[in-house]
């Protein structure tokens, strides 16, 4: 049985132990808990958890351990473990956790993202490293110019997974994927399990535990959500007034274009609120400074779009208001779950014209909950938001090519994989939302696993290997739909800055600045903190029954 009060049952080695007491963790949450133990039995594992939660020690930890309790030497410019992510700021944050976590086991660590130079980057990969942290771009342009080997790889972790696809990675991924030995261990982290993760897990993953935790369709308990009916030209005067009348302090603001967050910022400024918009077209310099400045208190504003603000772990952020509401129910889940982090309690506002009526009905469905409307006060007079130039960069940038999920059927591996896997997926939902059926996409397993198209109606256009052969896996794969050969520009240009990367440290967690980094509340720290807060939602839920262990389909699929 997985004790969940303290981590002396998980069997970590003591040099770990040591960096969760310096970092004053008491006992793991519930993500860590269950997800330990399977991964130091060297088995691949698919999480369902959002940021948050403690997932990123969740795999950072037990990996740590078996590096370092089997050495390897390392070639140059190779790499033991590979973790990719979607943003720049998430594999900042996590390469920071390996740091910390890692203080002393006297492991290598590195982190690779773009928009800074890359000599610092290959440089740092030359004499090889155990934990490579990077997003998809900058990993496949450092490992075509010949810095970085990929064939070494024996941890691979895929986090975000779902954030991946949304920001147009899956061409990328696959890449990457290709370029991986056979014999790893993979775990995959997603806030969301639609069909399309569901697919690349049958794809990446071989006879994989799967473990669930505060699913992204249930907001945070401790998430006081607001909901104004406000016609378009009333949001701005909405938004001053709130900031203005007290009772908004500090907050997170998010637009769905980076053009709007950039009016509704120079608006704020002009109403003397101190703030700065975030997304992709600002410089990585700018994101960097913004964010350290928004995390330390000096700006009250910070308004952003959902890619620049996904995934970013700022600690006791009181306020966020959806100055629009998102189209996709699960954008809003992920928004309101940058405050209220870590179990501790924040309020969430959201403003809704006439036309966004639809998004918050879907939303309400989701979560199964509906929000508290609000009266409109009354508002002040305020001039016409700003019209700032829009940059080049901004005119010429194509549109995104999304992955449409509903066009596609399950793949062969994936619909052998459903009664077993998919099994386990509505298990977790049915105990977590009992006599809520979800819709396919959002894990109902027992809708996906009724495709009527058998393997032998397939034809060989069908069948395309992802990450590992049909012939390596027993198994024929049918490929994503094509795309576009092209990446998304969602790094920006900034200026090359050779520091660059120990400032994004400093400024995304300024961890080694900090006696310690901020902990889970009803987890590790002093009374105080314990009594003020609700632990994270799910503490304690035992682990799924385990899936019978077999490969995917009929055939176990091989490892190299
Ligand atoms: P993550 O979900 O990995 O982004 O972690 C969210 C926050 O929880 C981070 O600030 C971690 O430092 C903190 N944290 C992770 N594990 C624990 C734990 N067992 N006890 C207390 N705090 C934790």
């Amino acid at each position: 049985m997985i004790d969940t009060e303290n981590f002396d049952s998980l069997g970590l080695i003591e040099p770990l132990m040591e960096a969760l007491r310096s970092q004053g963790y008491e006992k793991p949450t519930p993500i860590q808990a269950r997800a330990i133990p399977i991964i130091l039995k060297r088995k691949d594992l698919l999480g369902c958890a959002r940021t948050g939660t403690g997932k990123t020690a969740a795999f950072a930890l037990p990996s740590l351990q078996l590096l370092k309790t089997e050495p390897k030497p390392i070639e140059p410019r190779s790499v033991r473990m590979l973790v990719l992510t979607p943003t720049r700021e998430l594999a900042a944050q996590v390469e920071e956790s390996f740091r910390v976590y890692g203080a002393n086991t006297g492991l290598r660590f590195a982190l690779a993202f773009g928009g800074v130079g890359k000599a610092p980057q290959a440089k740092a990969l030359a004499k090889g490293v155990d934990v490579l942290v990077a997003t998809p771009g900058r990993l496949l342009d450092l490992r075509n110019d010949g810095s970085l080997r990929l064939d070494a790889v024996e941890f691979f972790v895929l986090d975000e997974a779902d954030r991946m696809l949304d920001m147009g990675f899956i061409h990328d991924m696959r890449k990457v994927f290709s370029y991986l030995p056979k014999k790893r261990q993979t775990l995959l982290f997603s806030a969301t399990m639609p069909k399309a993760i569901q697919e690349i897990a049958a794809n990446i993953l071989i006879d994989p535990e799967y473990v669930s935790v505060d699913p992204a369709s249930a907001p945070a308990s401790g998430i006081d959500q607001r909901l104004y009916y406000a016609a378009k030209e009333q949001k701005r005067a909405l938004l001053i007034k709130l900031l203005s009348d007290g009772s908004v302090e500090r907050a997170l603001v998010f637009t769905r274009t980076k053009h709007l967050a950039n009016r509704i910022a120079a608006q704020l400024n002009n109403a003397a609120i101190k703030a700065e918009a975030i997304h992709a077209n600002k410089s990585q310099t700018h994101r960097t400074k913004v964010l350290a400045a928004f995390k330390s208190c000096e700006l009250r504003v910070l308004v952003a779009t959902d890619i620049a603000a996904r995934g970013i772990d700022i600690d006791e952020l009181p306020h966020v208001i959806n100055f629009e509401i998102p189209n996709e129910p699960e954008t809003y889940v992920h928004r309101i779950g940058r405050t209220a982090r870590a179990g501790s309690t924040g309020i969430a506002i959201s403003f809704c014209e006439d036309e966004e009526r639809p998004f918050i009905k879907a939303i309400e469905k989701l979560t199964g909950n509906q929000i508290p409307v609000q009266f409109l006060p009354e508002l002040p007079d305020v001039p016409a938001l700003p019209i700032l130039p829009r940059g080049p960069r901004q005119q010429a940038k194509p549109k995104r090519t999304e992955v449409k999920e509903k066009t596609r059927e399950p793949s062969k591996a994936l619909r052998k994989a459903e009664p077993r896997l998919l099994g386990a997926i509505a298990r977790e939902d049915a105990k977590r939302e009992p006599g809520i059926t979800r819709a396919p996409e959002q894990g109902g397993a027992a809708q996906r696993g009724q495709s009527d198209r058998s393997s032998s109606q397939r034809g060989p256009a069908d069948r395309a290997p992802m990450g590992r052969s049909p012939s390596e896996r027993g198994q024929n794969q049918r490929s994503l739909p094509p795309r576009p050969e092209r990446r998304p520009n969602l790094e920006g240009d900034s200026a090359i800055r050779d520091s660059i990367a120990a400032e994004i440290r400093n400024a995304t967690g300024g961890f080694h600045d900090r006696p310690s980094r901020p902990s889970l509340p009803g987890y590790s720290t002093g009374p105080e903190r314990r009594e003020e807060r609700q632990p994270i939602s799910a503490q304690g839920r035992r682990s799924p029954t385990p899936p019978p262990r077999k490969g995917y389909g009929d055939q176990q699929p091989q490892r190299g």
